[in-house]
């Protein structure tokens, strides 16, 4: 039943793109939105994807569901100025899917969204998973292909995984996430600390960039402007925000990252 009603829900466009903006410390100003997957349900509210994600890919509706979420950013990014990237999370049946790339190449061409605008968010545990057969492909062949359409690629909960340097090697990889466990820590916890210098510190080594998730206080966002992450992400900056509201948080209160205390 539940699955009937979430086939009928991607159907009566229920399903949104939330966007939680990414902000760059130095420059100030927000650099990226990440789409996270919303349903709007009629009478049960606004659902998050732990109370839908495994059920739509157990009913084979999250490719589907997949290409919605990108419309509904899409339609959002075009309101915002081009500078901004959109980051998208990729599942495990999307990363295997022969015909992910030429999809997602036609609904950014629909919406005059460039591809180098594009980031993929996936997570060790999805590029662990094989699906051999049927029409499945390997992730490692469909992260080649969105490199080449000109997307680039963000390793999401850095450090959470299981090998995660051999990740780093094998994938062509243009970011990493830090973890929001890691960045929890930062302020009382010297481990957190010196993992997420050592995280900064390889980032830069291999010319990636880093992205810390779940900053919620100033402290935390102050620490980690010390240890030079750059990019942050976190509801101290803004919670995900409705399509309505995004373009003029971007606008308005995306600027003035640069010190803590400037807001
Ligand atoms: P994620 O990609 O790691 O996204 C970050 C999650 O942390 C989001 O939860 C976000 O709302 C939450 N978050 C952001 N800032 C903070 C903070 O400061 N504190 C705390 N406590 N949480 C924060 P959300 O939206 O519930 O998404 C959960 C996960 O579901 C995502 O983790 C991602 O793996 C998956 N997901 C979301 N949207 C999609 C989608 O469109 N497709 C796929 N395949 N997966 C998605
Ligand atoms: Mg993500
Ligand atoms: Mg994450």
């Amino acid at each position: 039943r539940l699955a009937d009603d979430l086939a009928a829900g991607l159907q009566r466009g229920e399903i949104v793109a939330f966007l939680q903006p990414i902000v760059s410390l130095p420059l100030g100003c927000t650099t990226g939105l990440e789409a996270l997957v919303r349903w709007q349900h009629p009478e049960r509210g606004l659902l998050s994807p732990a109370a839908f994600l495994d059920l739509a890919e157990d009913a084979g509706l999250d490719l589907l569901l997949g290409d919605m979420v990108l419309r509904s950013a899409c339609e959002t990014m075009r309101h915002v100025d081009p500078a901004v990237t959109l980051s998208m999370n990729l599942s495990v049946t999307q990363l295997a899917d022969r015909g992910l790339c030429d999809r997602i190449s036609m609904i950014l061409g629909e919406y005059g969204i460039p591809p180098d605008r594009l980031m993929i968010e996936i997570t060790e545990h999805a590029t662990l998973q094989r699906q051999p057969g049927g029409g499945r492909v390997s992730p490692e062949h469909t992260l080649h292909e969105l490199r080449e359409l000109g997307a680039s690629l963000c390793l999401d909960d850095f450090g959470t995984g299981y090998s995660s340097l051999t990740h780093i090697r094998r994938y062509p990889l243009t970011a990493i996430k830090i973890d929001r466990s890691f960045v929890n820590g930062v302020v009382d916890h010297p481990e957190d600390r010196a993992v997420i210098a050592a995280m900064v510190g390889m980032a830069a080594a291999l010319d990636l960039e880093v992205v810390g998730e779940g900053v919620e206080t100033e402290e935390q966002l102050m620490a980690m402007r010390s240890l030079r992450c750059d990019k942050v992400q976190g509801y101290l900056i803004a919670r995900p925000l409705a399509p309505e509201a995004v373009p003029a948080w971007v606008a308005d209160r995306g600027r003035d990252w640069r010190a803590a205390s400037a807001r």
